[in-house]
Formats: structure tokens, sequence, C-alpha cells
């Protein structure tokens, strides 16, 4: 049987992550895939689950809770990626395995009562801002130390790791500075064992940079484009 496009596609990306994690001295079976989902159809979804995809990636509450109300049904691990409102926390509880990018403390409270009404603990993975760009969401390095305690002590959270986003360059290279950045980071909140807070997750790369991501300790890569295709502009 041919293979389709979904499939060819992943096999690449596997194939690159495999070759960056060997480059490095890493497991290539520490880097899992989150298929950035976000403006591709249940139908594409699902030919990427058939393909040996197992989580998603969303960015916008209400696309994702469309797609799980569609007829047919996307069995996978749901992660949400984008900026999260206060106001969609607890539809967010509702929909998502894993918040990849809590990014306040008031954020944080919001989904802890949520998850507490909903009877779950809900995984978390804290965004790090590593760049100077105003527009990107996330924690600055320092005011995210200060924040440990408190998020590590709020009970219906399970914060297991960092995720980033380095700023959009043509040449993946200029994003390795960035994830060492994070990578450094995320080894230094390890070390510091604070209660509540593990550190076994570090989700970043993207369809431009995932190699380099995967050389320098990335445990997820999430990754559209190079999976489904360039999306339509919205
Ligand atoms: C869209 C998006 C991605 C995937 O981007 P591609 O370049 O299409 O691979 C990854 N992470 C976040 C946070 C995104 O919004």
């Amino acid at each position: 049987m041919a293979l389709s496009t979904v499939e060819k596609s992943l096999e690449r990306i596997q194939n690159q992550i495999r070759q960056s994690a060997l480059k490095s001295g890493r497991s290539p079976d520490a880097v899992r895939v989150v298929a950035v989902t976000k403006g591709v159809p249940v139908e594409r979804i699902q030919e990427a689950l058939r393909a040996g995809i197992f989580a998603v990636g969303e960015n916008k509450v209400q696309e994702a809770a469309q797609k799980l109300s569609s007829k047919t049904q996307v069995p996978a691990e749901w992660h949400f990626i984008g900026h999260l409102q206060t106001n969609k926390a607890k539809a967010a509880v509702r929909i998502f395995d894993v918040i990849e990018s809590l990014d306040s403390l008031d954020l944080a409270e919001r989904l802890d009562r949520a998850a507490l009404e909903a009877g779950k603990v809900q995984k978390c993975l804290l965004q790090i801002k590593v760049s100077d760009e105003p527009s990107k969401f996330g924690w600055n390095p320092e005011a995210l130390n200060e924040s440990l305690g408190s998020l590590g002590a709020l009970k219906n959270l399970e914060i297991v790791g960092l995720m980033c986003m380095a700023p959009h360059s043509d040449d993946p290279e200029k994003a390795r500075p960035y994830f060492q950045k994070a990578a450094q980071h995320f080894g230094w909140i390890q070390s510091q064992k604070v209660p509540g807070i593990k550190m076994n997750e570090l989700s970043m790369g993207m369809s431009h940079d995932f190699s380099v991501a995967v050389e320098e300790g990335a445990t997820i890569v999430r990754i559209g484009t190079a999976l489904f295709g360039e999306r339509p502009a919205l």
C-alpha cells in the first residue's frame, strides 16, 4: 500500500529526530512528536493518527472543542499550545490532557480551581520566555523562579516541564542559543527540587528548527507545517 503524504512526512521527521538525537548522544526514544493540528481538518488529523501520531496540539480552545464534537472522533492526547485566557480555563481543563502554555500565576490558580471542580489533576508545562520579543507570552525566567513555590503548591496541577518558542528565523542555527537557554533553565529548576514541580518534559522546536531543538535536549517537538503542509492564511 502506498504511504500517505502525512506518513511520508512523519517518517522523514522521525529520521531527522533520530539523527539529531544520536548526534548529541541522546536516545531517539526520548523525543515525542506533537502534531500541531491548528487549521487542519479532522479527517487529516485521523490520517496522522493512523500514521502513528498519538498527540495533537491546538492553539485555540474553540477550534479544539469543535473538532472534539465532530462525529468522527480524535482519540489522541490533546495538548494546548496557545495563549490561554483565564476565562477559558474551565473549557481548556475539560478538553486538554496537557496545557503546555501555562504562563502566569493567575492562570495557574484558575486552572487549579477548574481542575478541582472537574475532579482531575491537570498536567501543565510552564511556558518560559527566552527572547526579548515583546509580543511573546511566557514567564520571564526570574519571575518564574520566584513563583515556583506557589506553583508547586497547587494540588490540582501536575507541573511536568517547560515549553518555549525561539524567535522565527530562516536559519535554524539562530534558534540554538534560545533552546540552550531554555535547557539550562530546565536543568536549574530540576536541581532546585521544588516540591510539586517535576521537570521531565522540555517542549521546544517547530517545523523549521526541531533538529536543533532535539540536539539541545527537547523531549517534545511541536510540528505542524512539516507534517501537514502550509496552513491556509487565516
Ligand atoms: C503553530 C505552532 C507550532 C507549529 O508550527 P509549525 O511551524 O507549523 O511546525 C508549534 N508551536 C506553537 C506554539 C504553535 O503555535
